[in-house]
Formats: C-alpha cells, sequence, structure tokens
C-alpha cells in the first residue's frame, strides 16, 4: 500500500486557506500606520525626533527592507506571511530562488513606498489645484486618475480572493500571480538548542540573536494589532473633537446698523435676517424691499423672500 500512495502523496496539495492568507496580508498593511502611531506618540517633543516624523516614510523603508530581507532570505516568505506559518514558493518547480526572493523584496518593500510617495505627491497636487495654484496639465491628470487606478486594483484583487476561494487559482493576490509565487505552509524545521550547546559553543551567536528577534518581531505582531485598533478608536474619537470653527467677521456696515432696520432706521419690527448676508431688518422693510430689487439692499447679494429668516431674541414678547 505504501508503494501505490507514495505517487499520490505529492499530488494532494495542502492548500492555504483564504482566512490565513487574507490574515497575513492584513497584518502586513498593519505595520505602516502601527509604527507611525508610536512614532507619534513618542515623539510628541518634537524637538528630539522630529525629524523621524519628517521622513517617517524612510525610516519605515529601512527598517522594512532589514526586516522583509532578512525573513524572505531566512523563510522564504514576508514577516507577516511567516508569522501564519507560511512560506513563498514558486508555482513551476516548488523553490524560492533568488530571483523570486528579489522580486518579493521589491514588491512587499519598494512598491509600496513608491506607491505612498505618489499618494502624497497626488494629495499635495490637488490641494494646490483647490487653492488655485498653477498644476502642470500632466500632474493633474494623474491625480485625477489615481483614484481609479487603485479602485480597479482592488476589484482586480477581489477577483483574486474569489478565485483562490472557489480554487480556480493557486495565487490569492495580483502581486504573487505576476510574481509566479504561491503561498503554502511552512515546514516545521526550528533550529532548538539547549542552554548547553550554547555554553558548549555549539550555538553561533548570529543564530541566537535572529532567533531572538524573530520572537521580538512575533510578539511585536500581536501588539501591532492592538496598536491598529487603538488608532482606529482614536480617530474615532477625534471625529467628535473636531474644533470650532472662527466666528464670522463683522461686516464694515454691521455697526452703522447696529440695532436698527437699516431700510427704515427704526427698531426692528419682527426682526427678519437675509439668510445670505446676515443683516436683520423689519419684516415688513424687507419683504416690500426684495419684490421689486431681489438683493439684500446693504450688501447687494442676490436674495429672494424665501431667503428670509424670522429673528426670535424674546426681546418682542
Ligand atoms: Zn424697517
Amino acid at each position: 500500500m505504501a508503494v501505490k500512495g507514495a505517487h499520490i502523496t505529492p499530488n494532494i496539495e495542502i492548500k492555504p486557506s483564504l482566512f490565513e492568507v487574507l490574515a497575513a496580508d492584513s497584518l502586513n498593511s498593519t505595520f505602516y500606520p502601527a509604527i507611525k502611531r508610536i512614532v507619534d506618540v513618542t515623539t510628541a517633543k518634537p524637538t528630539v525626533f522630529g525629524g523621524l516624523v519628517r521622513y517617517y516614510d524612510e525610516f519605515y523603508l529601512v527598517f522594512n527592507s532589514l526586516v522583509q530581507g532578512y525573513y524572505l532570505k531566512q523563510y522564504g516568505g514576508s514577516l507577516a506571511e511567516v508569522f501564519y506559518g507560511l512560506t513563498r514558493q514558486s508555482l513551476r518547480n516548488k523553490t524560492f530562488a533568488t530571483k523570486d526572493r528579489n522580486l518579493s523584496f521589491a514588491v512587499l518593500v519598494l512598491v509600496p513606498y513608491a506607491v505612498r510617495k505618489l499618494e502624497k505627491a497626488c494629495a499635495s497636487w490637488k490641494e494646490d489645484y483647490e487653492n488655485a495654484k498653477h498644476v502642470s496639465a500632466h500632474r493633474k491628470l494623474i491625480f485625477r486618475l489615481l483614484p481609479y487606478v487603485q479602485a480597479c486594483y482592488e476589484s482586480v484583487k477581489l477577483i483574486h480572493y474569489v478565485s483562490y476561494l472557489a480554487n480556480v487559482t493557486k495565487n490569492h493576490s495580483p502581486s504573487l500571480r505576476i510574481l509566479g509565487l504561491g503561498l503554502s505552509y511552512l515546514s516545521e524545521e526550528e533550529e532548538s538548542w539547549s542552554f548547553k550547546d550554547i555554553l558548549q559553543g555549539k550555538v553561533r551567536v548570529g543564530t541566537m540573536m535572529s532567533a531572538v528577534l524573530l520572537r521580538w518581531l512575533e510578539l511585536s505582531a500581536f501588539f501591532l494589532q492592538f496598536i491598529e485598533w487603538w488608532q482606529t478608536e482614536a480617530n474615532v474619537g477625534d471625529l467628535s473633537k473636531l474644533p470650532i470653527p472662527e466666528a464670522p467677521e463683522p461686516d464694515s456696515n454691521a455697526k452703522k446698523y447696529a440695532n436698527v432696520c437699516p431700510i427704515c432706521l427704526q427698531k426692528h419690527i419682527i426682526p427678519t435676517a437675509v439668510s445670505v448676508s446676515g443683516y436683520v431688518y423689519c419684516y415688513r422693510c424687507i419683504a416690500t424691499y426684495l419684490q421689486t430689487e431681489s438683493r439684500c439692499p446693504v450688501t447687494k447679494y442676490p436674495a429672494t423672500i424665501n431667503d428670509l429668516i424670522g429673528i426670535f431674541t424674546g426681546d418682542d414678547v
């Protein structure tokens, strides 16, 4: 039976579930905002680490390069993938060659950095454009196209998830499809040693340090999930604390017509405001005026009888 079974076994491929690959993806996207949150909190005094906040993208690029570079070389997957016990494998020959590693590094580290930079540039171009500053035609085109490109990418990603779930494809994401890679379970070959081995010099310091780093990063991953939740909570909290906008500046004529109707120059009878200008008149005065003029008598802003608002100060009761 063993002989018969031997040729069947390699054909049974255990594919990681969609839940696992999604969990790895979502953990991977947690690192950037979570570490940013830590940096923001620890650098509350901007004089000390101000540069870290300003060049956070570059700081994160270096951090991500070191971490992902190490994990790809050592375990053949990103930190998040290894955390969920997954590893990358070429779909053609079931290996993870240097070329696959370098391309994975580019997709995991360099592409997100470039995309973030582009998004920030687009946001600032858009702001300039909205503030009536000069923005070149190709920049305008880029910031207008970006949301559509992102929406397309998200749709393609969703199609990949669905086809992965339906067993149509072996890659769950467009980037892995382009690289010709799939995810599979990491084989349990952890290096283990005892204190005796360390004392006898059997364990290299490098191996030990990398194992310590791995444990630390894995613990941090849990911590980062918590931080993400914390950030979401903080954002929700901030929404209810939006700053109160500045009070409107008084108009130059406001003093002239203080407590009197600008038309009859008497105390208001049934005080009524024109909503487009804020000036208050007697109801009769302004209603008659608007029938012929269709504008606020003081500011000349276009107004109709529908722009009148009754003012109830309690003075006339
Ligand atoms: Zn009046």
